[in-house]
């Protein structure tokens, strides 16, 4: 287990040192020391064979289609070649669900796990081996790399584990009425279904971990794609679980009048910003103001939208509030 094992001590201006460990989530980890493969290495590519095909982003289908993680490849094989990689908690957690119907998902059999700071969820996978509610150490086994899945048919040459670094958007009663409005069917899975799930980029924030920056840190200085501006009273439990991140040095007890809302292009509200006034004039929700530079991507990602008029709020954006319990038409 130590053999895999990543320990990053940090020094913080505070003068003391707190330890921060990552696990890759299987055995062959381009993060430890003296990696034989670095992290392309391990990324499993699509049957495109294009590597970024693996990566996190507008990779797929002439970069039209999303992908909400990164595809880490199978490198241990039982005599019949059926994956045997071992799946390892990427943090200290704990075990906050556990998918063991593979029919029942895309993601196949999946884990989430909760850490400190985001959850990570590991899918595809053959066997489940933790339950709810387990506490885990980075490194620690949570189950076995597979290709399950109820709509993508992964041949056995293409086993990964498909890996996602997430923040959840709504909560059981703000989600849950989210999905009842729009689905017909049953929510097998509660707050960790996918789309209530929004994944950031797990190499670059790998990458970062390995410069030093502090999980708490990791927003800073990102670029927005879309800033919004919303009337309205509630406070999402959203911006109260990740205020670390997202909304900090806020007071969240002070009563609002709305919120500033900082969107990445692929939909992370990744800055709030409490308004103790509203402008009669504005609209109950607008567009601020969004980046040039992050358009074509939002655009894609649904989180802007182009109309006659020019570049409007789009429906995932939209969707978002709703599902963190904002009253939006
Ligand atoms: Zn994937």
């Amino acid at each position: 287990m130590w053999k895999n094992f990543w320990v990053l001590f940090l020094q913080l201006a505070s003068n003391f040192t707190y330890g921060l460990s990552i696990s890759w989530p299987t055995a062959t980890s381009p993060i430890a020391k003296d990696a034989p493969l670095g992290i392309d290495g391990c990324i499993q590519p699509t049957e495109s064979g294009r590597l970024e095909s693996g990566k996190f982003g507008f990779v797929r289908e002439n970069g039209t289609r999303f992908h909400e993680g990164i595809d880490i490849k199978s490198f241990e094989k039982t005599e019949n070649n059926v994956p045997a990689d071992k799946i390892y908690a990427f943090m200290d957690g704990k075990v906050a669900y556990a998918n063991r119907s593979p029919g029942a998902s895309s993601y196949g059999s999946y884990v989430v796990v909760e850490h400190e700071h985001f959850l990570t969820l590991y899918a595809h996978l053959a066997s489940v081996d933790v339950v709810v509610g387990q506490a885990v150490k980075a490194g620690e086994k949570i189950g076995i790399l597979g290709t399950t899945s109820n709509c993508a048919n992964i041949p056995n040459a293409r086993a990964h584990v498909h890996f996602e670094i997430d923040f959840r958007i709504g909560d059981a009663h703000t989600f849950a009425k989210w999905y009842g409005e729009n689905f017909g069917d049953k929510n097998a899975h509660g707050t960790f279904n996918g789309i209530n799930l929004v994944g950031i980029d797990p190499i670059a924030a790998i990458e970062k971990w390995l410069k030093g920056t502090k999980p708490a840190d990791f927003f800073v200085g990102e670029r927005e794609a879309a800033t919004i501006q919303i009337a309205s009273t509630h406070v999402p439990s959203f911006v109260e679980r990740y205020a670390p991140l997202v909304a900090r040095g806020i007071d969240l007890t002070k009563p609002v009048k709305g919120w500033r809302i900082e969107f990445s292009w692929f939909g992370l509200p990744q800055k709030w910003t409490p308004l103790s006034a509203i402008d009669p004039k504005d609209p109950p929700l607008k567009l601020v103001s969004y980046r040039k530079s992050q358009k074509h991507n939002a655009l894609l990602r649904e989180v802007l939208r182009e109309e006659e008029t020019g570049i409007a709020i789009g429906p995932r954006l939209i969707n978002t509030l709703k599902k963190m319990g904002f009253d939006v038409k």
